[in-house]
């Protein structure tokens, strides 16, 4: 069951309510350097990036969205800290939405000049809550406030205290994060934050790192929240380019069943057991689903070493083998088909496939 939320547009993504979990990733290049940062985008928009994020550090980049605007197809969030008055000119510049850290814009009459341009525009504020950046934990004289405090609690309360200042401004059109590097401190902060209101929710867990341990800790933060319903549109963040971001929340995504962008494909671990070219099988078959086109996307694909748990994985896929001593047994939709030499199976696979 997935959390009720109310739906917020960012451009024309709808986030929250039953629109699909919405995939974005964020720019690595200076946004002042407008050529550059729009190529990277435009890499984004191709490998699949629904709504992209740029920071926004200084007057140069505020005022360089306008371009950028012009040349890209998906909408745009521009990431303000500490100057609210870069905001207002990524609005006034055709911003499709602006992230606001309550840990540094919290002045009332600052928040306030953001949402008149924000509403002018009918644009959303996504409230961007950050374990690194909490207000109540930067000045020192608070410092003795926070001890013994969960830091989980702490986060949905500077979101709250922020919500409440922007409802008294009559502005509704609101997305929350709540993101910490430690996993569980994120989990935390969303099952909390979930109970306390109905606006949807972007998810990420921050500065995840590098490969595996970046992967993981993504999969686990936002594959928990997924998986209990929690989350309307995620941003995996990794020490690595920002395709890579985008192909692991697909993953994500496709991994718990939320969407679809690929075959998939079951294979073994493979074993002592094993009687078949395995690998070079499953990488051959990989590589020719990757030159189908989208009609197979939905295609379920099982490929086992052999026939202990090989026929039952087999049978739930929409095709599959078994290996069997040199040969494979071929399944489709649950039924035993062929059985065949060991080099017939990929292309006998495809065969069959075509026929489903
Ligand atoms: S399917 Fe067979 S070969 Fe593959 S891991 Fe299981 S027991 Fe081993």
């Amino acid at each position: 069951m997935r959390r009720k939320t109310k739906v917020v547009k960012i451009g024309d993504v709808r986030i929250g309510g039953d629109a699909p979990v919405s995939i974005q990733s964020m720019t690595k290049t200076n946004t002042e350097d407008i050529a550059q940062t729009v190529r990277q985008i435009k890499r984004l928009e191709k490998v699949g990036c629904e709504i992209i994020r740029l920071g926004i550090p200084n007057l140069g980049s505020a005022e360089a969205i306008k371009e950028i605007k012009r040349r890209i197809d998906i909408p745009l969030v521009a990431d303000i800290h500490f100057d609210y008055r870069l905001g207002v000119i990524c609005l006034q510049n055709g911003a499709d939405a602006v992230r606001l850290n309550p840990g540094n814009i919290y002045k009332i009459e600052q928040i306030r000049e953001v949402v008149k341009e924000a509403k002018k525009r009918k644009v959303a504020i996504r409230v961007g809550v950050n374990s690194g950046s909490l207000k109540y934990q930067s000045p020192v004289k608070n410092k003795t406030k926070i001890k013994g405090i969960d830091t989980a609690k702490l986060m949905v309360q500077n979101a709250l205290d922020y919500i409440k200042i922007l409802e008294e401004l009559d502005f509704c059109d609101i997305i929350i994060s709540l993101k910490s590097s430690d996993v569980f401190t994120t989990i935390q902060a969303y099952r909390l934050m979930a109970k306390k209101c109905n606006y949807p929710f972007h998810l990420g867990v921050t500065a995840t790192g590098f490969s595996e341990v970046g992967l993981i800790k993504s999969g686990i933060g936002i594959g928990t929240l997924l998986a209990e319903g929690i989350g309307d549109t995620i941003r995996v963040s990794l020490t690595e380019s920002p395709e890579r971001e985008v192909e692991v929340s697909k993953e994500i995504l496709q991994s718990l069943g939320l969407r679809w962008f690929k075959p998939e494909i079951i294979s073994c671990p493979t074993c002592s057991r094993c009687s078949i070219d395995l690998k070079r099988i499953s990488r051959e078959v990989q590589k020719r689903l990757k030159k189908l086109d989208k009609a197979y996307i939905h295609k379920k694909i099982a490929i086992m070493g052999c026939v202990v748990n090989g026929p039952g994985e087999a049978k739930e896929a929409d095709i599959g083998v078994a290996g069997a001593a040199g040969q494979g047994i071929i399944f489709k939709k649950g039924k035993v088909v062929k059985r065949v030499k060991e080099e017939e199976i990929v292309k006998t696979l495809f065969k069959e496939m075509n026929r489903c």
